[in-house]
């Protein structure tokens, strides 16, 4: 049998000692079946197969036998502490039994314990207070052996998981099949499935735990590169879009002629990234297949109008076009934009959120089904079940980090085999991309528009934020406008700063002079638009926002951006919220405003920069590049937390990370792909387990979900 088909319930599983309480904890941590519990993979192992003598403290966890030599006490009445004296050939150290006074039955002198603890140097004798104790005849003890750690939650213990993970492979891990072609396991020297998860678990020396992790490694990965690899070859099966012009239509310019008749009305030309991006997605439109591809450019880099370009091919060929953006914010300003740069040349586009009344959203509606609209655009609106296209060719999806896979199918869906441009200016880094996406095409942009300067990026402390206010009342005498960024929306009970009181503050006291607002997601839609309306025109010249204004807002004449409580934020939305500035020809700066959080009573660690912070604002104070601000944040945080992956259901990897084990990986897809290319429908022999762990529908039927 396979892993995943062990979906026993855990409750059905009795182990004396361990009751419902604790099965209840599991069932919280997420853990309800045997399976799961299986692909609960330590996240470290304690080696206890070797001897540490007591001398050895200082450097590593002691693990050895010792003597009891006698007992004595500290302390009064209830804090009374047990002192445990013992010795092992080394040398001698005593255990400091804190709230264990029974261990005074259990450890007697004269008698041999195996002990296994953490040994500091205190009050002038070697201590230990977290240790574990056996006597040497116990049966079922951990001594001798590698023993798992396990991530914990509320309720659990080390203790109960091994016993609990033991039980169960005693019982089902032989029977458990590879899910791996044969001949894979056989040219990598790969354990057979049984044994690497017993071996994950309980391994029996280094040498086995690491022959496990690297079978149960490649699975993963390969498993992954499987279904990156069937994606691929459906998009290559998949239809045409229909009646498209050949390529002749492209010119010698490339464009084609209502592009042209675009890029003839801008007042700036194209930068060649831009250009170079259009051709690929040109090509790509006129080509065999549907596109998939992803645009990926720093913030500010101008996709906004390669997607416009990418629309009106599309609208020329007799198709229409949508274009999904995260936020009603940023759909509305695509869709001014749209209205002011093409309607000029005959396009009829139009805007569709949530909060389209009914009259208002009927008549639109019937117009896109009749075909009167050819690009719509607007946010998750554009998918509801009422909506129907005509002739639905292009899917635009910007800033598509912030939208789930099903979202993402759910608006291709509308049309048949439409084409699919995701834009994203939170780069994905080129490891991941390569994992991830790997049936998507991706177009960059390198360049900016001329004449931009890198933003000046200043980290101040919060006690000289007065000097960060002469600096922006300088610029907004000069006719500049501001963003102010806090990490809350109101005044709660933290020491944060909040935008509406600082919105108070900066209006009322700091800059009086100048016209105020404030913007946060709470505010209702026509109130934001009217703000954002006012800012862009300039008659607010200062901003209050929170993140809220992160993604795609476009006012070049803004050229400060001041971020409170930086520390607070993550890496890419400090990066994004920084590229709302440096727009327009101006020189523009960001100032990261930080405090120390002061320290909670209950944690005397606690209090001053985190180093995670630290290191954040350090990375965004020294480089400008989003690509190596993402690189940076990949390894601050992990590859299951990058911006678009996590959420979007994207990995779920419970061993492999795609970046420390690229050779893996790559060996992986190598194999994946080989294998579909020979065998598309997964029909030899030894492909039947790859075909049956997939499932009929091209998802996971086991636990390893990889919904891309
Ligand atoms: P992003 O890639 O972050 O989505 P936008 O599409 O919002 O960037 O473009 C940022 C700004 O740059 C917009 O104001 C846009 O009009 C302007 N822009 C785009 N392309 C060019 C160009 N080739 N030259 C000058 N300005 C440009
Ligand atoms: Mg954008």
């Amino acid at each position: 049998m396979y892993l995943r088909e062990l979906a026993i319930p855990l409750e059905k599983i009795k182990i004396k000692g361990i009751g419902s309480a604790s099965i209840g904890a599991l069932t919280k941590a997420g853990i309800h079946t045997v399976e799961a519990l299986l692909r609960r993979y330590p996240r470290d192992w304690e080696d206890r197969s070797r001897i540490v003598p007591l001398r050895d403290y200082s450097r590593q966890q002691v693990c050895t036998t010792v003597k009891v030599l006698a007992h004595d006490w500290f302390g009064f009445g209830r804090m009374r502490t047990l002192k445990v004296h013992v010795e092992d050939e080394s040398g001698r150290a005593v255990l400091v039994c804190f709230q264990r006074p029974f261990l005074e039955k259990q450890l007697i002198p004269g008698k041999q314990y195996r002990l296994w603890g953490n040994f500091s140097f205190k009050y002038g004798e070697i201590q230990a207070t977290a240790f574990e104790v056996e006597p040497c005849d116990s049966s079922g003890s951990f001594f001798g052996k590698i023993l798992p750690v396990y991530p914990l939650s509320a309720g659990l213990s080390q203790s109960l998981l091994r016993r609990f993970v033991r039980h169960v492979l005693d019982q089902y891990a032989s029977g458990i099949e590879s899910e791996i072609p044969e001949a894979i396991i056989q040219r990598d020297g790969l354990l057979p499935k049984s044994e690497a998860i017993n071996a994950i678990h309980f391994p029996a020396s280094q040498t086995e735990l690491e022959a496990a992790r690297k079978t149960l490694i490649y699975e993963e990965l390969f498993f992954l590169e499987v279904m990156v690899g069937k994606r691929a070859l459906e998009r290559r099966s998949g239809q045409l879009s229909g009646g498209q012009l050949p390529v002749a239509v492209m010119g010698d310019s490339d464009f084609s002629p209502l592009q042209k008749r675009l890029i003839e009305r801008l007042p700036f030309s194209l930068t060649a990234g831009q250009k170079e991006a259009a051709a690929e997605i040109n090509r790509d439109m006129n080509g065999q297949w549907p596109m998939a591809r992803l645009l990926q450019g720093d913030v500010g880099s101008g996709k906004t109008l390669v997607s416009f370009l990418a629309a009106l091919l599309s609208i020329e060929q007799g198709g229409q076009a949508a274009i999904m953006a995260p936020t009603e914010l940023l759909a509305r300003q695509h869709a001014e934009n749209a209205a002011r740069l093409l309607e000029p040349i005959g396009v009829r586009p139009a805007f569709l959120t949530g909060n389209i009344k009914a009259a208002g959203r009927s008549q639109l509606l019937k117009r896109l089904a009749s075909g009167d609209i050819d690009m719509v655009i607007g946010t998750h609106a554009l998918f509801s079940k009422d909506v129907v296209y005509k002739n639905l060719r292009l899917v635009v999806v910007d800033e598509q980090h912030r939208f789930g896979v099903t979202q993402r199918q759910a608006i291709t869906a509308k049309g048949d085999h439409p084409d699919l441009l995701m834009m994203s200016a939170t780069p994905i880094p080129r490891t991941l991309a390569f994992t991830v996406f790997g049936d998507l095409d991706v177009s960059v942009i390198r360049d900016l528009p001329p004449g931009r300067k890198p933003v000046k990026t200043h980290l101040t402390k919060q006690s000289n934020e007065n000097k960060v206010y002469d600096f922006i009342r300088k610029e907004l005498a000069a006719g500049r406008q501001a963003y102010f960024v806090y990490p809350l929306i109101e005044a709660g009970d933290s020491y944060l700063k909040d935008a509406e009181t600082m919105a108070e503050n900066l209006g009322k006291k700091i800059f009086p002079q100048y016209k105020t607002a404030l913007i946060h997601s709470r505010l209702d839609d026509e109130q934001k638009r009217q703000t954002m309306e006012a800012f862009r025109s300039g008659g607010i010249r200062i901003l209050t926002a929170t993140s809220v204004v992160e993604v795609g807002v476009d006012v070049p004449n803004a050229s400060c951006m001041v971020i409170c409580h930086a520390e607070r934020f993550g890496l890419s939305a400090l990066h994004q919220l920084r590229g709302r500035v440096g727009r327009g020809a101006d020189q523009s700066y960001c100032f990261l405003i930080y405090s120390e959080p002061p320290p909670d009573p209950a944690d005397i660690f606690s209090g001053g920069l985190s180093e995670d912070g630290k290191t954040r604002l350090k990375v965004m104070l020294e480089n400008n590049d989003g690509f190596v601000i993402a690189e940076e944040d990949l390894k601050l945080r992990g590859p299951g937390q990058i911006a678009g992956t996590e959420q979007s259901g994207f990995l779920s990897l419970g061993i492999a990370d795609p970046l420390r084990d690229i050779k893996v990986l790559e060996q992986a897809r190598t194999d994946a792909f080989t294998m579909l290319e020979n065998d598309p429908g997964l029909l030899q022999p030894e492909h039947l387990r790859v075909a049956a762990a997939i499932g009929p529908d091209g998802s996971f039927a086991g636990g390893q979900r990889v919904l891309v």
